[in-house]
């Protein structure tokens, strides 16, 4: 995806003007085959909407996007419609992504009947076989969704969603509604597959531990924009963005027990309010003057890191490893 913007009108009552807001602006990233991609970011930071650009879910009102070095077709066309079983998305919420009237066998049956994939027979086999392939027995697929697990579900909706042999599968908080001990069991599942399959995979979530966990690299996004990007390791290490340390810090340690909540101060960020300059200026403790007026853009600091800060060069120089201070 290349500097792609996605705006949406907002009506505000009936005698005041729409207005528009900016849900993300200028994000330009790639994934390639056998990598995954974390995006992490508060809530209203614009990671739903790029994954939905990025599979072409929701036109982008600029830039371009492009898979497997063409550009996509719009959503709806005959094209996209064949580009789409290459492509799939996977939500937070299961049970709101499976039909409750049919068993798990017959919907995840769907996807290979509509697209005529294989025999009838073929099919049935292919069922089972994906079934396994996430950890599920066979007599699953006689079940209604209601009488599986939260786990369970997710499972079968990744299930259905390999179904159709796709190279890139973009989820979207995909744990974030699973108990703590189930996560762990389902991203590690979504490591292993993505590596056998040698799936191009974005991981998106709030998260910043899971993303972590599953991620190759990471692109840290706030208030539509990306502020940092690098190597999971690396970034998770020596984070150069006032933001991604603050998150870095307020991530948990493993083995101890503490809420993975993102402790920062100030106002969480509003789309509808986006503040001069750097966005992120009222709520950095590093912020400067230049911070309110100037907009920091994303700068290339090597090593494959970039970072959108005006103190950003000078930073990945002075400043102490947070994951070492903080063992
Ligand atoms: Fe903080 Fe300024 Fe850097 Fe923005 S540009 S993150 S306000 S130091
Ligand atoms: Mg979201």
């Amino acid at each position: 995806a290349q500097n792609i913007a996605r705006s949406y009108e907002m009506n505000r009552g009936l005698w005041q003007k729409a207005s528009t807001v900016q849900a993300v602006s200028d994000v330009t990233l790639s994934v390639d085959r056998n990598e995954t991609l974390g995006i992490v970011g508060e809530s209203g930071s614009g990671k739903s909407t790029t994954g939905r650009v990025l599979l072409g879910l929701e036109p982008p009102t600029a830039g371009t996007v492009s898979f497997d070095g063409r550009r996509l077709p719009f959503i709806g066309s005959a094209e996209w419609k064949t580009q789409r079983t290459r492509m799939q998305m996977i939500y937070q919420d299961p049970l709101g992504a499976l039909d409750r009237r049919l068993t798990v066998s017959v919907q995840m049956r769907e996807p290979l009947d509509i697209h005529r994939i294989g025999t009838p027979a073929e099919r049935e086999a292919r069922v089972s076989e994906l079934l396994r392939a996430v950890g599920l027995s066979a007599e699953v697929g006689r079940r209604y969704p209601h009488e599986l697990s939260g786990g369970q579900r997710q499972r079968v909706v990744l299930a259905r969603a390999l179904s159709t042999r796709p190279d890139l599968l973009v989820c979207d908080e995909p744990v974030s509604a699973l108990d703590v001990s189930i996560q762990a069991q389902v991203v590690n599942l979504l490591s292993d597959l993505q590596a056998e399959l040698g799936l191009a995979m974005v991981f998106i979530s709030h998260d910043l531990r899971v993303v972590r966990q599953i991620s190759h690299r990471i692109a840290v996004m706030y208030l539509g924009r990306i502020v940092e990007e690098g190597d999971a390791d690396d970034l998770f290490a020596r984070p150069v963005h006032p933001y991604t340390r603050a998150l870095v810090s307020a991530a948990p340690i493993p083995g101890r027990k503490i809420n993975g909540r993102i402790m920062l101060r100030g106002e969480p960020p509003n789309p509808a309010k986006r503040p001069s300059g750097c966005a992120f200026h009222p709520r950095c403790t590093d912020a400067i003057a230049r911070c309110s007026v100037e907009m920091p853009s994303l700068v290339d600091l090597g090593g494959g890191r970039k970072a959108a800060c005006h103190l950003a060069g000078a930073a990945s120089q002075a400043m102490p490893p947070i994951a070492r201070a903080a063992e």
